[in-house]
């Protein structure tokens, strides 16, 4: 209990981040995951701010984030209660404090739009306590859905309930991701209040209550061994989402666990920009293999696959091993030739599978399909993979006309909460027997970088694309793929250790700060404003984070 505290060591790290990985669980220094024992978690909103937002305007709001965590199939589960009494400072007091900077002596430093403080046992990893922060002093809280990111006079507006819910994912363990559009990003962004396939399937894994779910398992290797840190992902090709991705242990070994049953493409991709963002466990990983530069996005395929992704199916209740994972030093590109004509076009088994390339603004590749009859769908993916190419996916006739009666959707499913557009497509068309051409064609423009959610930071150079074939609702055979023979990344450079020795008291703490803001959800700032504000906070904040990291160590007793 309480009592038997010794040290309360609190560590801090501000973090202010553009990169782009995966759901991630927030760790303690020692490596030890953090969750609840008990996950049903009261939260007591100190309402006094000056932003104007009435108890009852709290109550509704926050019951917003509530209802984001509150799945189905998981155990965990989120309540406000508003309570003028709750401390306006975040102290290991027994009490889960929600309270706006203004009214605690101590406003957040600048940039800093929320912060939240877990306080765990370092024996367990169990968390007794989270308190947060919301720095209204410096931001303006609104009930207004779309306005995150707008200006009013001087201050930026923030829609209270897109940071409630990513602090409230911080309050149940998860750490920052960088899955695009995911709630857990560290940039603030319209929609935030809606989670993502990740951010639930994480919420899934710590608390499960049950229920037959599918896990892939693997190890990601370099030429000196596992590679730390690694982002894995998992792509359902039926829903055409990421599923879930992880981070690889400090070995290279991943678990993805408690995904849904079906057929997964997989992506490997190096750690985000800066591991500023997330648990200091994580302080070690630098992917900088190749040059200066990270590692490549690439998928899990066969060494000479010519351009075809390995389609693993995760079976219901079970676990299946992908092996060895390779990444690359160099980009996708298109392997086997880009298939720019309706002559060169590559061919895809009437069985169904998957393609990648890359395109360049204004570019089109050609598939082809022999003798295949039946439902066909298919899906284009770009923007949900950090590509800047905005894709569209069509069938087509053999000899490069249009199909009758077949049907494309571009930016599908859009627009996302938040009013957020997803650049990728999907076509299907039901067909007799015969030959047809699938056609991936890119728009002129690319994406613009405010679009994603973490704006230019976790967006890639290249144009690639992940092209899935469903054949009657079957991707093809699973493949798992020995990938020992493409092992080339030279990751000798790493250090993929943590400190054992820290985290040495009975029971310490880790803060969270979510500190930028993309330029996105309509902000009026241009894109090259907004990258000055952004490149200013994280000066800002990553000095301090030097300077105080050292210092801050609290006693009780
Ligand atoms: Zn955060």
């Amino acid at each position: 209990m309480r009592g038997s505290w010794r040290a309360l060591s609190v560590l801090v790290f501000f973090l202010y981040i553009p990169g782009a990985e995966a759901y991630v669980r927030t760790m303690s220094p020692s490596g030890r995951p953090l969750y609840w024992p008990s996950p049903r978690v009261l939260l007591q909103v100190n309402p006094g701010n000056v932003d104007g937002i009435s108890s009852a305007g709290l109550s509704s709001l926050f019951g917003i984030a509530a209802n984001a965590w509150q799945l189905p199939d998981s155990t965990a589960s989120i309540a406000y209660t508003i309570n003028p009494g709750a401390p306006a400072a975040s102290n290991p007091d027994s009490i889960n404090s929600i309270y706006f900077s203004s009214q605690s002596g101590s406003p957040l430093d600048w940039g800093i739009v929320a912060l939240t403080e877990v306080f765990y046992f370092v024996s367990s990893g169990q968390i007794s306590e989270s308190d947060t922060a919301f720095n209204d002093s410096q931001f303006i809280f609104t009930a207004n859905p779309g306005s995150t990111g707008s200006s009013i006079g001087t201050r930026i507006a923030i829609y209270l309930p897109d940071v409630a819910t990513h602090e409230a994912g911080h309050t149940l363990g998860l750490d920052h991701s960088t899955v695009n559009l995911s709630s857990m990003i560290y940039t603030a962004f319209s929609g935030q209040f809606s989670p993502s396939g990740d951010d639930t399937n994480a919420i899934r894994t710590i608390y499960p209550a049950g229920g037959s779910r599918s896990a892939l398992t693997g190890y990601v290797e370099g030429t000196a061994g596992g590679i730390f840190g690694a982002q894995v992902s998992a792509i359902n090709l039926a829903t055409g989402k990421i599923e879930a991705a992880t981070l690889a242990n400090t070995d290279g070994s991943f678990r993805i666990g408690d995904i849904a049953p079906g057929s997964y493409a997989v992506m490997m991709e190096p750690f985000g920009v800066s591991t500023s963002t997330v648990s200091a466990y994580y302080a070690n990983v630098d992917h900088h293999f190749c040059g200066i530069n990270r590692f490549r996005r690439s998928f899990y395929a066969a060494c000479n696959s010519g351009g075809a992704a390995s389609v693993v199916e995760a079976v219901s209740g079970g676990s299946t091993s992908l092996g060895t994972l390779a990444p690359s030093c160099t980009q996708m590109g298109n392997p086997g030739g880009a298939p720019t004509s309706v002559a060169g076009a590559k061919s895809i088994s009437p069985a169904g599978g998957t393609a990648f390339g890359t395109l360049l603004p204004g570019q089109t590749h050609y598939y082809k399909v022999h003798g295949v009859s039946g439902q066909l769908t298919a899906r284009a993916l770009s923007f949900s993979l950090f590509s800047p190419v905005d894709v569209q996916v069509q069938f087509l006739n053999a000899d490069g006309s249009a199909l009758a009666g077949a049907s494309s959707v571009d930016n599908v499913g859009s627009p996302l909460p938040g009013g957020k557009i997803n650049y990728d497509s999907s076509a299907s068309a039901n067909v007799p027997q015969g030959d047809y051409l699938i056609q991936v064609s890119a728009a002129a423009s690319r994406v613009p970088a405010s679009a994603y959610s973490a704006g230019y930071e976790l967006l890639d150079a290249d144009g690639h694309y992940l092209l899935a074939l469903g054949v009657n609702g079957s991707f093809g055979p699973s493949s798992i793929t020995d990938m020992q023979g493409c092992v080339s990344v030279p990751n000798s450079l790493q250090n993929a250790s943590y400190d054992p020795s820290a985290g040495s008291g009975d029971n310490e703490s880790v803060k969270t700060g979510c500190g930028s803001l993309n330029s996105s959800g309509g902000n009026p700032f241009s894109g090259g404003m907004m990258q000055v504000l952004l490149t200013a906070l994280g000066v800002q904040i990553l000095l301090r984070a030097r300077r105080l990291r050292p210092a801050l160590v609290r006693k009780r007793r």
